[in-house]
C-alpha cells in the first residue's frame, strides 16, 4: 500500500463539485479510479475519463487501499462509513470533508478503534483550483499515511502536514477560512460605503484588491510582534487606530450604511483602551481575542 514508488489506486467517496475534481485529477495521473456517489449520475463524466464506477459504498471500499471521502459533512462521512468499519480495516481513509476539529479528533479514535489508518485534511482551494498551482491541502493524523501516500495526495495540490492530532487540518483549514470572511465582509462593507455615493462595486474592487496586496506583506511583521508579546515597539497605537476606526463608523452612521463589520474592530480597540493599553501597539488586540475578558 505504500504509494512512494508506484501508482496506488483510490476510490473517492462523494461526487460533488469538489469530489468529481479530485477524481479528475487522479484520472489525469493514471490512477486506477473506483468512484461511487448517493446520486450516481454525477459519477458519469468521471467514467467517460476512465474512473471504474461502483454499484454501492461498499464494493467503493473495497477497491483501493486509499479511500477519499469529500461529502457534505461528518455525519455523512459515519452515514456512509460506519457500517464499512471491518472492510476498511487495513486500508487508508484520507477525509477532506470540512468539519471541526473535534469532528476530525472523533473520527480519528473511531477509525484507530476499527484498525484504520485515518488522515484528515482540509481544502484550501475551490473545484477548479484543484491540480493547479495555489492549490492547497492541509493534512494531520497518520504520518505513515501522509508520508506514504504523498505522491496521490500531490497530485490534488500542495501538501502541508499538520502533525499527527487530527483536528489540527482542520484547526488550520478554519482559521484560514476565518482570515478570509473577515477579509471579503471589509471588502463588502468597504464597496457599500462607497456605494452610497454612486460608486459601482466594479469600479472600485480593483481598488482594493491592489490595496489589500500592498499591504499583505506586513502580517508577518504583526506575527513577529505576537509572538514576542511586546507590543510596545508598534509604529501605530490603539489610539492612533481607534481614531482612524471611530470614524470609519461614524462615516459609516453618516452615509446610512450599518456599522457591523468596523463596529467589531471598534469594540477590540475600546476594550484595549479601557484596560488601560492605548499606547500599545494596535496588533494588541490579539489579546483581547486570545484571552476575552
Ligand atoms: P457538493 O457539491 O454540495 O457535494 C456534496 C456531496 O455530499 C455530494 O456528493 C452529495 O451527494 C454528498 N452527500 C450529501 N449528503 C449525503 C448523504 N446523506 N449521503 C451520501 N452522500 C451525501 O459539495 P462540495 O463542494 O463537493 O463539497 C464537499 C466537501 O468539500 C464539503 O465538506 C465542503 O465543505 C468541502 N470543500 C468544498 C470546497 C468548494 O469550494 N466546493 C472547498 C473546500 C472544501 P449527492 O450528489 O447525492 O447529493
Amino acid at each position: 500500500m505504500n504509494d512512494t514508488n508506484s501508482a496506488a489506486s483510490a476510490t473517492v467517496l462523494g461526487l460533488g463539485e469538489m469530489g468529481r475534481a479530485l477524481a479528475r485529477a487522479f484520472l489525469a495521473d493514471g490512477r486506477t479510479t473506483t468512484v461511487w456517489n448517493r446520486t450516481a449520475a454525477k459519477a458519469d463524466e468521471l467514467v467517460a475519463r476512465g474512473a471504474v464506477r461502483a454499484a454501492t459504498v461498499g464494493e467503493a471500499v473495497a477497491a483501493s487501499p486509499v479511500v477519499v471521502v469529500c461529502v457534505l459533512d461528518y455525519p455523512t462521512v459515519h452515514e456512509l462509513l460506519d457500517p464499512l468499519a471491518e472492510t476498511l480495516s487495513g486500508r487508508v481513509v484520507v477525509n477532506l470533508t470540512t468539519g471541526t476539529p473535534a469532528q476530525a479528533r472523533e473520527t480519528a479514535e473511531w477509525a484507530a478503534r476499527h484498525g484504520i489508518t485515518y488522515l484528515d485534511g482540509g481544502i484550501m482551494a475551490t473545484p477548479d483550483m484543484i491540480a493547479q498551482p495555489g492549490s492547497l491541502l492541509l493534512y494531520s493524523g497518520s504520518r505513515t499515511a501522509f508520508d506514504e501516500h504523498r505522491a496521490l495526495l500531490d497530485l490534488l495540490g500542495e501538501s502541508r502536514f499538520h502533525g499527527e492530532d487530527a483536528g489540527l487540518a482542520s484547526l488550520h483549514d478554519l482559521a484560514l477560512l476565518s482570515a478570509m470572511y473577515s477579509m471579503f465582509a471589509g471588502f463588502l462593507h468597504a464597496t457599500a460605503l462607497v456605494g452610497t455615493e454612486g460608486v459601482q462595486a466594479t469600479e472600485f474592487a480593483p481598488t482594493v484588491v491592489g490595496w489589500l496586496t500592498a499591504l499583505a506583506p506586513i502580517l508577518p511583521e504583526f506575527a513577529k510582534v505576537i509572538d514576542s508579546g511586546d507590543y510596545a515597539s508598534e509604529v501605530q497605537n490603539v489610539n492612533f487606530t481607534k481614531s482612524a476606526i471611530d470614524s470609519i463608523v461614524r462615516v459609516s452612521r453618516d452615509q446610512g450604511i450599518a456599522v457591523d463589520v468596523p463596529g467589531v474592530v471598534q469594540k477590540l480597540l475600546d476594550q484595549q483602551v479601557a484596560e488601560g493599553h492605548g499606547e500599545s501597539g494596535s496588533t494588541r488586540i490579539y489579546e483581547g481575542i486570545r484571552h476575552p475578558a
